[in-house]
C-alpha cells in the first residue's frame, strides 16, 4: 500500500473530476489605470499573488496543463495576453519577485508599436523564463475568418516568433476568445491546446476552447480570485450547438453533463442582460429554451453545482 493520500485514479478523465482545482487566470495590462476593463492595478495583482501563495497553490505554466502528473496538486496558471509594454515594466517585476511562471500570448503585428513591447524586450522576457505562445498576427477575431485566412494568421505569427525568438509556440489563445468550429479545426493542426476568454474551471475535455478567468480592475476582488482558483470542472460536458460562432441567433440549446443534472444551475447572458430560460431536465440532459433570441455579440453560459466544492462549466458563443 502506498501512503500517498491524494484521491488520484489511474484514468485521466476521472482525476480531473477529483477535488483538485487547476485553473487559469488571464491578465492584459498592468498599472495602466486608464483602461479599467483590461487593466489590473499593482496593489490588486500583489493581493492576488499573496492570496494564492497563502492558500498553497502551485504556479505552473499553461503548457503544463496538458500533463496529468502536473495536475495532482492544486495549481494556478497565470496567462497574460497582447504583450503590452506595461507587462514588461510593471507586471513582470512583480511576478519575478514572487517567482511565478507566466505564459505570454503574443500577437506579432503590434510588436514595437506604441505601448507594446518590441522584439528586444520580448527576448529579454523570454530569457527571464516567461513562456511565449501564439495569439495570432493581426489580433482579428477568428470567428468569421475563412480557413485560409486563419492559416495565414497562424503561419505569419509562428514565422515571426521563430525568426525573432527562435521558438515555436505549441499553445494558442483566440483574440477576444472568439472562434468557430473551423477555427478550432485549423488551430488543432498547429497547436496542442487553445484558450478562450470565458470564465470556467479548466478541463482537458475542452482542449481547443479552454476557459480562463479574466481579472481586471472591475473583476479583481479577492472573492473573484477565491472562486477562480477553487472551482472544479464537471466530468465531461457536451453543449449543443457546439459551434461557438452563430451566423444566425439560436434560442434552443442542450447540455449533457453525463451525471444527475437536477442540482445544476445555468446562468445565461448576452449584452442585453440575463435570460429567463425554460430549462427542462430530460434523461439528465438540460434542454434550454431562451425567452428571447440572443443579440449580436457574446452569449455566455455559466453552469454551476455545489457539492463539496463549486463545479463551474463556462461556454461562450459569438452571435452574428
Ligand atoms: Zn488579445
Amino acid at each position: 500500500m502506498s501512503n500517498f493520500t491524494f484521491p488520484i485514479s489511474t484514468s485521466y478523465a476521472t482525476s480531473v473530476n477529483d477535488t483538485i482545482p487547476n485553473n487559469i487566470l488571464m491578465y492584459h495590462r498592468f498599472g495602466e489605470n486608464k483602461y479599467p476593463s483590461t487593466n489590473i492595478r499593482e496593489e490588486q495583482l500583489v493581493s492576488h499573488l499573496e492570496y494564492l501563495k497563502d492558500q498553497g497553490f502551485y504556479f505552473i505554466f499553461a503548457r503544463d496543463l496538458l500533463f496529468e502528473d502536473k495536475l495532482q496538486k492544486k495549481t494556478i496558471s497565470i496567462t497574460v495576453d497582447d504583450a503590452y509594454l506595461s507587462f514588461f515594466e510593471v507586471g513582470l517585476p512583480i511576478f519575478e519577485k514572487y517567482e511565478i511562471p507566466v505564459t505570454l500570448f503574443l500577437n506579432t503585428e503590434n510588436v514595437g508599436g506604441q505601448n507594446y513591447m518590441n522584439w528586444t524586450q520580448l527576448k529579454s522576457v523570454l530569457s527571464r523564463g516567461v513562456d511565449i505562445q501564439n495569439h495570432t498576427h493581426s489580433h482579428s477575431s477568428l470567428s468569421i475568418l475563412s480557413e485560409i485566412e486563419i492559416v495565414n494568421e497562424i503561419e505569419k505569427s509562428q514565422d515571426l516568433i521563430f525568426e525573432n525568438l527562435g521558438i515555436t509556440p505549441n499553445l494558442f489563445a483566440y483574440p477576444f476568445g472568439e472562434n468557430s468550429t473551423i477555427a478550432q479545426k485549423v488551430v488543432s493542426q498547429y497547436f496542442d491546446a487553445a484558450f478562450g476568454q470565458h470564465s470556467g474551471a479548466f478541463s482537458i475535455n475542452q482542449k481547443y476552447f479552454i476557459p480562463r478567468f479574466p481579472l481586471n480592475e472591475n473583476y479583481g476582488s479577492i472573492n473573484r480570485i477565491k472562486d477562480a482558483s477553487s472551482v472544479l470542472p464537471f466530468n465531461n460536458v457536451l453543449i449543443e450547438p457546439g459551434n461557438p460562432y452563430q451566423s444566425e441567433p439560436i434560442s434552443r440549446y442542450a447540455l449533457d453533463f453525463n451525471e444527475d443534472s437536477s442540482n445544476i444551475n445555468c446562468f445565461i447572458s448576452d449584452f442585453q442582460g440575463s435570460f429567463n430560460p425554460t430549462i427542462t431536465n430530460l434523461n439528465n440532459k438540460l434542454l434550454v429554451e431562451l425567452n428571447r433570441l440572443p443579440v449580436k455579440g457574446r452569449l455566455r453560459f455559466n453552469c454551476t453545482k455545489v457539492n463539496n466544492g463549486i463545479f463551474w462549466f463556462g461556454y461562450q458563443y459569438l452571435v452574428n
